[in-house]
């Protein structure tokens, strides 16, 4: 089926703490007719996260039978956990015209860029890995070990930016929404 000629998939993918879920909700208040995939993970919900907002929070074994049952469009283990794409809600949406935005880590954002090769991948950069370190803690809900494992993630993801198609670094929030602006709504679905 080629889903891309009908509504458009958006790939945003970065490090851990680079500011995707602080550009995507932003985004979505100034342009409501986006749709944001609501990823499933095993991992615990932090606080002030919402079951079916933020995430399906699955167990491991609910996890597993969404894989062996091929209901994910794709899915990663990242920093001890699973996280997937629930695969119905994203082709639906599509098929209805929409535009679809995925917020996955970077294993996630290839497999998906091989299975739908028009898709609009973008890369969220930070301005520093000093910053990016500074934005984790600042955040405040991650346990020491899970900051340092996340900081080296960011450092083998930020290796891959030249696979997609368009970086964007999140120095000032504005400008970097401004760009994703232009890169999401530009002409170029095939
Ligand atoms: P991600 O979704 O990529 O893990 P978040 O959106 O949770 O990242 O952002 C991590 C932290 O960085 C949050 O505290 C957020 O407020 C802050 N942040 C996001 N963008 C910027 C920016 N441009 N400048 C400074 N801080 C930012
Ligand atoms: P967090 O625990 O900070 O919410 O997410 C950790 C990482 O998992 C982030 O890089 C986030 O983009 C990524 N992620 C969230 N949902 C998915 C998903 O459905 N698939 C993949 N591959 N990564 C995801």
């Amino acid at each position: 089926m080629s889903v891309e000629q009908l509504g458009k998939l958006i790939v945003i993918t970065g490090p851990s703490g680079v500011g995707k879920g602080t550009i995507v909700s932003l985004l979505l208040q100034r342009y409501p007719q986006l749709r944001v995939s609501v990823s499933a993970t095993t991992r615990q919900p932090r606080s002030g996260e919402t079951e079916g907002i933020n995430y399906y929070f699955l167990s491991q074994k609910d996890f597993e039978t969404a894989i062996l049952n091929h209901e994910l469009l794709e899915w990663a283990e990242y920093a001890g956990n699973y996280y997937g794409t629930p695969k119905a809600q994203v082709l639906e949406q599509i098929e209805q015209g929409n535009y679809v935005i995925l917020e996955i880590e970077l294993r996630g954002a290839r497999a998906i860029a091989n299975m739908f090769p028009a898709a609009c991948r973008i890369f969220i950069m930070p301005p520093s890995i000093e910053e990016l370190e500074q934005r984790i803690r600042s955040r405040g809900k991650n346990s020491e070990e899970s900051i340092v494992q996340r900081l080296k993630i960011a450092r083998e993801e930020m290796a891959a930016k030249d696979e997609f198609e368009v970086q964007i670094v999140n120095d000032d929030l504005e400008k970097a929404i401004s760009k994703l602006e232009k890169a999401i709504f530009s002409e170029n679905t095939e």
